[in-house]
């Protein structure tokens, strides 16, 4: 653990019960992810789930972020709500399972899958507003069927710093 890394010291409410972490498959922050949950004292509390992009790709279908992909084929346009679909199943396991009661989204710098994805225009708007604009998303999305999950974003940087972007706390069941 490196102790000279910045994490969030508040803006929210350490889960109690367990959570399920979407990340992106990024090779290079596996350990600083691990380390913050860790920090966050989750040890084996979590189901890690990652898709490249993290957030991004759930939003493939979302009318408000939909103009700002690359285009594609339209055969490969068919397959687009798979990345969706299996992004609920794995939250509805989760739940059914492990009973859990916070989302970790989990954004990061450099990410490829954003640069692969997603127009030179878009892209230009700044890495971090994009990211937070992704995972916001997906945050409402959550929360129309699950409203009484509390959901987190977060952004890691390639030092594996850690900054909270928003939260969003569930309402009672
Ligand atoms: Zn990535």
């Amino acid at each position: 653990m490196c102790s000279n890394l910045s994490y969030p010291k508040d803006g929210y409410d350490v889960p109690q019960g367990n959570v399920l972490v979407l990340s992106c498959i990024d090779l290079r922050l596996t350990d600083n992810l691990q380390e913050f949950l860790n920090y966050d004292n989750l040890t084996n509390r979590y189901d890690l789930f990652a898709l490249a992009g993290a957030a991004l790709m759930t939003q493939r279908e979302n009318p408000k972020l939909q103009g700002h992909f690359v285009t594609v084929s339209e055969e490969e346009k068919k397959k687009l709500h798979v990345w969706k679909d299996i992004w609920d199943m794995h939250l509805n396991i989760s739940l059914d399972l492990h009973h859990i009661e916070d989302v970790y989204i989990v954004e990061h710098e450099n990410c490829g899958a954003y640069k692969a994805y997603l127009t030179e225009a878009y892209l230009k708007k700044g890495e971090e507003k994009r990211h937070d604009e992704f995972a916001a998303a997906l945050t409402t999305s959550i929360h129309a069927t699950h409203p009484y999950l509390n959901v987190h974003t977060f952004y890691i940087d390639l030092r594996g710093n850690i900054k909270l972007l928003r939260t969003k706390k569930g309402v009672k069941k």
